[in-house]
């Protein structure tokens, strides 16, 4: 997977604090699909703890945009976490889920040896679409679970003066997320009022990044809006992260992730093989099943590269 990530020359690798700003590119998600920023994998910065994959989409207005369409495709080694601020997605896959997100839930798909699924927006429902695909993946002991489908309409929340706080994965100030998690790590979102001061407590073994989604906020000196993701590296024990005006954005964090992995398509393996053989079941309807209700047919994999893939780190 290409990348035009940009920022400054980033630190090394389990350096401690620092900050690297990744800007991101443009790409579509699905044939001719909805407009996203992609922010991991960056061109040097390759994960945050198991985070590996910040696809951030909208706000769109779905009466002007074909808004989010994505026909049955396989997923292998990764747990998708889908979290929306606007708008209504409905999801189906393979094990026969069907469920409709909407805002401040959070839909976690465990892919690990395989499973098949579909997106949309309903956009009959709700005009307006906003919010993030992320990808988490699972530690190699774990790559080959079982495929399973979560669905948590309560998170635990918390509010304080101007600051609202849900915990989307693992535990972040005593607040526990019930959703499966294989590695150590933290996804949580904020919302800030106008003038209102947020104070992130922060594991020092963890490696840390801010996603703002609405607004803008000023966090470790640097001036932070929706698209670019900020790196903050290791060894910190907490943040303090202002806006001038609302805000909301998500923390991602995580012990750092030192197996290496190879990651194509919507495939997450340890080696070419494993994604070589994914490809294979796909194209073949092994392994991966069917996904009952969608109207139309399932992505095809695209060719893969003449050469072999290599496992990468998280860092290049
Ligand atoms: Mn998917």
């Amino acid at each position: 997977m290409s990348d035009l990530g940009t920022g400054p020359p980033a630190p090394a690798a389990g350096a401690g604090p620092g900050q690297e700003l990744l800007a991101g590119r443009r790409t579509e998600l699905g044939p001719r699909g909805l407009a996203v920023n992609r922010t991991l994998p960056g061109r040097y910065r390759r994960m945050i703890g198991a985070w590996c994959f910040t696809d951030h989409f909208g706000p769109v207005d779905l009466s002007r945009s074909r808004g989010m369409r994505i026909p049955p495709h396989p997923h292998t080694g990764l747990q998708t976490v889908t979290w929306l601020l606007d708008g209504k997605v409905l999801h189906r896959d393979s094990l026969g889920s069907v469920q409709v997100i909407q805002p401040g839930e959070l839909n976690l798909m465990t892919a690990g040896s395989g499973i098949a699924h579909s997106e949309e927006s309903l956009a009959e429902e709700s005009r307006m679409l906003h919010g993030v695909q992320l990808w988490v993946a699972l530690p190699g002991v774990a790559r080959g679970t079982i495929p399973r489908f979560e669905h948590h309409a309560h998170l635990p929340r918390l509010q304080d003066g101007g600051v609202g706080v849900t915990v989307l994965l693992g535990e972040l100030a005593g607040l526990c997320s019930p959703a499966t998690a294989f590695t150590p790590l933290v996804g949580a979102q904020f919302t800030l009022a106008p003038h209102a001061t947020a104070h992130l407590p922060l594991d020092r073994r963890f490696e840390h990044g801010l996603l703002a989604l609405e607004g803008s906020i000023e966090a470790d000196g640097t001036v932070l809006g929706p698209g670019p993701l900020l790196y903050l590296g290791t060894g910190r024990e907490g943040m303090t992260v202002r806006a001038d005006e609302g805000a909301t954005f998500l923390l991602l964090g995580g012990e750092p992730y030192e197996e290496r992995l190879v990651m194509w398509w919507n495939f997450i393996g340890a080696d070419h093989e494993d994604v070589v053989a994914a490809r294979h079941d796909w194209m073949t309807g092994d392994r991966f099943g069917a996904v009952a209700g969608f109207v139309g047919a399932p992505l095809p994999a695209p060719t893969m590269p003449a050469t072999r893939l290599r496992p990468w780190g998280r860092v290049r």
